[in-house]
């Protein structure tokens, strides 16, 4: 008679875009998952609406870009404007052909990623997933991990992955820390089914608009446009989500008789944070769980993804005793590093860029923009951070010097 080894099992904590990226990789390597998410269905809240080019790369193994492509919009080129003059420097992903095989932005909100995972995992046998069903906090044990859930059950599992977002219970009660800032200003997202292009001259997809006044993000999705506008000390929350509020601000961008017809609305607070460490024994951290930044560049969940694949990837090695535990620490580390000194650097140097109220600041930035834009070599360099190709490519080359590079294939499917 044949016994059969059992397959080590996974809790991952959140059904975000990197809980389900953690799940699937995990998955593609021969680990049973449990997939806990609290919500009683998938969020499809408007946040992430970027993917980038290194980011496609990832997830091109999993088979699903072609049901992300289609249910999003290719994005060629994204601009630097200002409010009263219109274009200043207009970045064409094209250029990026000869060094991906996606040269574009792919539009398409961040629930569709989880969607089209979700389908994968119903169809495979690897992958439970519970809604319903919240995280209390997770710990390592000598030999695995446990989870506690909201309700008092208890999970003993091999390892726990953490990907529940920015208020993550996981790391809360690893007593991690979680350093860094909060910026003053909000940002207020709204969506209208006005179709902005038809009033501004040359949108791109994703557009990144100076003013004086009030600098703002315009960004199209597949059914919306969607503005992201500053809220400053002087103006509430629920001053800010008025109706009066979000029709002065679009007003603002194009003016016009009627009033816009407004689909959603929401305010977040805006902080650049990282935990102190992404790995505590048998439980890891990854996405907004272990980071977060503000979105201007849209790198959050690029880099969570990154995240998931890069930490599913080595705690399934580690699980099946072909990666060593000081590799699964130089992983996590890595992740780490790259997320202050690449993404939070990025994002911050945006947020300089349009919200400095230094009138001098921001029109050096512009103007920085602008060299950029019309120097071949300058650009291309541009674009391959704005892609964060640069930020993998960091990744691999430290992959490269530590002997574990390449360790992102899945080697079978869910
Ligand atoms: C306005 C805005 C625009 C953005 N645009 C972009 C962009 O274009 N590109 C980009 O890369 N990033 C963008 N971001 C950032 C991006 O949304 C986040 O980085 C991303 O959602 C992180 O994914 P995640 O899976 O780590 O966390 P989340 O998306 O927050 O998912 C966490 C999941 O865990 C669940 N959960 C929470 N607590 C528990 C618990 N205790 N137990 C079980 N489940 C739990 C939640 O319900 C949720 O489903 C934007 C953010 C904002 C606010």
């Amino acid at each position: 008679m044949t016994t059969t080894t059992p397959r080590p099992h996974v809790v991952v904590a959140g059904a975000g875009p990197v809980g389900c990226v953690a799940a699937a990789t995990l998955a593609a390597r021969n680990i049973d998952v449990t997939l806990l998410e609290a919500a009683h269905d998938l969020p499809r809240e408007l946040r992430a609406s970027t993917f980038h080019p290194a980011t496609l790369e990832m997830l091109e193994p999993f088979g699903i870009i072609d049901t992300l492509v289609a249910r999003g919009l290719i994005a060629e080129r994204f601009a630097y404007r200002e409010r009263s003059h219109g274009v200043v420097a207009e970045f064409d992903l094209g250029l990026l052909s000869d060094e991906t095989r996606f040269p574009f932005r792919l539009q398409c909100e961040q629930y569709k990623l989880c969607e089209a995972l979700l389908d994968q995992f119903a169809e495979g046998d690897r992958v439970t997933v519970r809604f319903g069903a919240a995280v209390a906090g997770a710990s390592s044990t000598d030999d695995g991990a446990v989870v506690s859930l909201q309700s008092g059950e208890e999970i003993p599992c091999d390892a726990v992955l953490g990907a529940d977002g920015a208020s993550s219970a996981v790391r809360k009660s690893l007593h991690l820390d979680f350093e860094g800032m909060t910026y003053a200003d909000r940002y207020l997202v709204v969506s209208t089914t006005f179709d902005f292009s038809q009033s501004l001259d040359n949108l791109a997809y994703v557009n990144y608009i100076s003013d004086p006044d009030e600098w703002l993000v315009l960004l199209r999705t597949v059914d919306l446009w969607r503005a992201l506008f500053p809220v400053g000390e002087d103006e509430t929350d629920a001053e800010a989500l008025t109706d009066q509020s979000a029709q002065r601000r679009l007003q603002g961008v194009v003016a016009r008789d009627g009033s816009y017809d407004i689909a959603h609305r929401t305010i977040y607070r805006v902080h650049q944070r990282v935990a102190s460490t992404f790995r505590v024994g048998n439980v890891l951290l990854a996405g907004d769980a272990a980071h977060i930044n503000n979105p201007l560049g849209g790198m959050g969940m690029n880099g969570g993804v990154h995240d998931a694949v890069l930490l599913g990837a080595g705690l399934a090695g580690y699980l099946h005793g072909t990666t060593s535990s000081a590799r699964l620490d130089d992983y996590a580390r890595l992740r780490r590093q790259l997320a202050i000194d690449f993404v939070q650097r990025h994002t911050h140097t945006n947020a300089v860029t349009l919200a400095t109220p230094d009138a001098a600041v921001r029109a050096e930035a512009l103007e920085q923009m602008r060299t950029r834009a019309n120097d071949p070599d300058l650009c291309l360099e541009y674009l391959r951070t704005a892609s964060m190709i640069t930020a993998v490519q960091a990744m691999e080359t430290e992959l490269r010097e530590v002997g574990a590079y390449p360790p992102l294939e899945p080697r079978s499917a869910t």
